[in-house]
């Protein structure tokens, strides 16, 4: 019998650092990471099944209706959704499984007592959030607006409680990315 492997969930405001602390721990042999299917357009450079699988909303609500997601949840008017199976596979072989999704869906998973590590990582503030998404360029201003709303909600739902058990188990300002990726990794390793 081959040792199950650990499920890693990764969250945290858009602009706060959590895509580059997991563009860091992919590079780990032993981390396998979920590619997300969802309803938003692709940005510059984002390709299908690698950054995401891009589905069109009928597409993803069916296979809503068939079960094929672990979670999904709505984020600023798109859906998006971890697929089940990889996810199944990757922990069978031992494998350290990364999924970077935002709180309603890791609420969903506390919920059903999926078994893993959740770490959300926050912004120093909301204004330097709003800066760090302003420098990044991908969003025009409504959408950062929007995003700095969403990520004010998210700070605050990311110290909820699920029957008891906080949603996260640490949560890590980020101040300094390479300080927070050793953090993260300690984590995962100690
Ligand atoms: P973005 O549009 O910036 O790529 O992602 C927006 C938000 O959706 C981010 O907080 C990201 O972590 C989250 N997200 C990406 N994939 C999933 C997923 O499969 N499920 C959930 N619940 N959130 C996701």
């Amino acid at each position: 019998m081959t040792a199950r492997g650990q499920l890693v969930v990764i969250s945290g405001p858009s602009g706060a650092g959590k895509t580059s602390v997991c563009r860091a721990l992919k590079l780990h042999p032993e981390v396998e990471f979920s590619v997300s299917a969802t309803t938003r357009a692709p940005r510059l450079g984002e390709r299908d099944g690698v950054d995401y699988h891009f589905l069109s909303r009928d597409d993803f609500q069916r296979r809503i209706a068939e079960n094929q997601f672990l979670e999904w949840a709505t984020y600023a008017g798109n859906l998006y959704g971890t697929p089940r199976w990889p996810m199944d596979q990757a922990l069978a072989r031992g494998r350290t499984f990364l999924v970077e999704i935002e709180v309603k869906g890791t609420r969903q998973l506390r919920e059903r007592g999926v078994p893993g590590l959740y770490l959300f990582i926050a912004p120093p503030s909301i204004d330097e959030l709003r800066h760090r998404l302003q420098k990044r360029g991908s969003n025009d201003a409504a959408e950062i607006e929007q995003r700095v709303r969403i990520a004010a909600d998210e700070l605050a739902a990311a110290r909820d409680s699920v029957g008891g058990t906080p949603i996260y188990d640490v949560i890590l300002e980020n101040v300094d990315l390479d300080r927070t990726i050793d953090a993260v990794r300690r984590l995962l390793w100690p």
